[in-house]
């Protein structure tokens, strides 16, 4: 993409408003634009960030066995009334009639509606176990939207539902969903703390929340040390035992950690951080599935309800989160699986015919190779190239200049350690390529 015919708005001055870094860089490198309170407006380099994360969280949603659907945003207040979560969910819930008068909702979750969605369709204990999952927008009115995309009131959530037979079945389901939001976060470059959550008046132990390490975040967790000594290549192997020495490890989110008579970590291994919930996986058992009317034939004749699953991720939240922990006093630095683009291409003098030249050539050579590549081909001071090539943060910088060209060499910046390397292009290229 040649800069000269992209929209990217960056802007040098910290946005006013903007009190937590990733809110501030994401305004300052074009991705969101505010169209209303907690609403924002994906521009490009935002967008192409977005579906990075979102292919992330498909492929391992899919490689765990979960299938893919797209259920509506608007949803029926009839639908809700039948678990009796219409008038439980408060005002963060977004109603309004249609034109006849019918009461809607924009869908804040979605297990009613998968829910109805099976009981229109499954009828045997051959139909289950399934997991289900869709990507879509949700709305929550919430009363202190903030922190740009971190706390909106529309964003992109994943949330996928769990159907099994019995208990067993469910424990798997979760565990199958666990290992998924292991590699999943491992794979964004985030190390996540899998915090036991309290599960309410359902009852049962399993349900956890997956937080990432930042002082920004919204909420106190407490945790054995030893959580940090987990390596990214241990989380991408993830199994049940893997989960079965995480779970043992104790985290807690402070209001739990305060009604904990005795804590079992030794103070010298107790850590107290703040952290961004990503994720929050949940088995509720028969909750929906029995004030729905959902039951099947199990083999032996008889019925059952389903024990039910349910398991977040907020896909949009996690670009804040990512930038949280991934950043410096210059700007963002992608991990290199979700940069909007590997390559900033730099022409440092776009008024010299032989060096843009040289860098059309390069650009060409790049995208033919497959590179996802910006190239700077603005008529503009180097120094301004530079700082806004810092600030969106992508992978890789190739600088193309007079002086070097003279001597067949250009620039390689490595944009997360700031090494610059001179090679020849054909290095470069290669080096890029591979
Ligand atoms: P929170 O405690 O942050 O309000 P929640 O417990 O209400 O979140 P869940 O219902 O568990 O959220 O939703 C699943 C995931 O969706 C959360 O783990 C979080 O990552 C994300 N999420 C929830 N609310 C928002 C929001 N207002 N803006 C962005 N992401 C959100
Ligand atoms: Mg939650």
């Amino acid at each position: 993409m040649r800069l000269t015919r992209y929209f990217l708005p960056v802007t040098k001055e910290t946005p006013a408003d903007a009190q937590i870094v990733s809110h501030q860089l994401m305004l300052r490198a074009g991705l969101i634009r505010q169209t209303a309170a907690g609403i924002y407006a994906w521009l490009p380099l935002g967008f192409r960030v977005l579906n990075r994360i979102e292919q992330i969280v498909r492929e391992e949603q899919d490689r765990a066995g979960a299938i893919e659907l797209l259920m509506p945003t608007i949803q029926s207040a009839d639908l809700w009334r039948q678990s009796g979560r219409y008038d439980a969910y408060g005002p963060e819930m977004l109603r309004f009639p249609d034109r006849k008068g019918t009461e809607m909702l924009y869908g804040p979750t979605n297990e009613e509606m998968i829910t109805q969605i099976f009981l229109g369709s499954v009828k045997s204990y051959r139909d289950l176990p399934r997991t289900l999952y869709h990507i879509q927008w949700k709305f929550r009115d919430e009363v202190r939207p903030r922190f740009g995309i971190m706390r909106g009131r529309e964003f992109l959530m994943k949330d996928a539902y769990s159907f099994d037979l019995d208990e067993d079945g469910l424990k798997a389901s979760y565990e199958a969903m666990f290992v998924a939001y292991l590699r999943t976060f491992a794979r964004l470059g985030l190390q996540a703390v899998p915090v036991k959550a309290p599960t309410g008046p359902i009852g049962g132990d399993l349900s956890h929340e997956f937080h990432i390490l930042a002082e920004t975040g919204e909420s106190a967790i407490f945790y054995d040390a030893a959580l940090e000594d987990i390596s990214r290549d241990e989380l991408l192997s993830a199994d049940a035992a893997t989960i079965a020495r995480l779970t043992s490890l104790y985290a807690m989110e402070e209001e739990e950690h305060a009604k904990v008579a005795e804590c079992p970590v030794p103070a010298e291994r107790l850590r107290s951080r703040r952290g961004i919930e990503v994720g929050h996986i949940f088995a509720f058992g028969t909750k929906y599935s029995a004030s729905m009317g959902l039951s099947v034939q199990t083999a032996d004749g008889t019925s059952l309800h389903p024990q039910m699953g349910s398991y977040g991720v907020g896909v949009s939240r996690l670009m804040g989160a990512i930038i949280e922990a991934s950043h410096d006093s210059s700007g963002i630095v992608w991990p290199e699986s979700v940069a909007p683009f590997r390559v900033g291409l730099i022409n440092m003098r776009a008024d010299d015919a032989k060096v843009t030249s040289a860098a059309d050539d390069i650009y060409s050579r790049l995208q033919n190779a497959g590179v996802d590549t910006l190239y700077d081909d603005r008529d503009e001071r180097g120094g301004a190239k530079f700082a806004s090539m810092d600030l969106i943060g992508l992978p890789w910088q190739l600088i193309v200049g007079p002086r070097g060209l003279e001597r067949g060499v250009v620039e390689l910046k490595n944009r997360a350690t700031g090494e610059r390397e001179e090679l020849s292009l054909e290095s470069a290229l290669a080096r890029l390529t591979a």
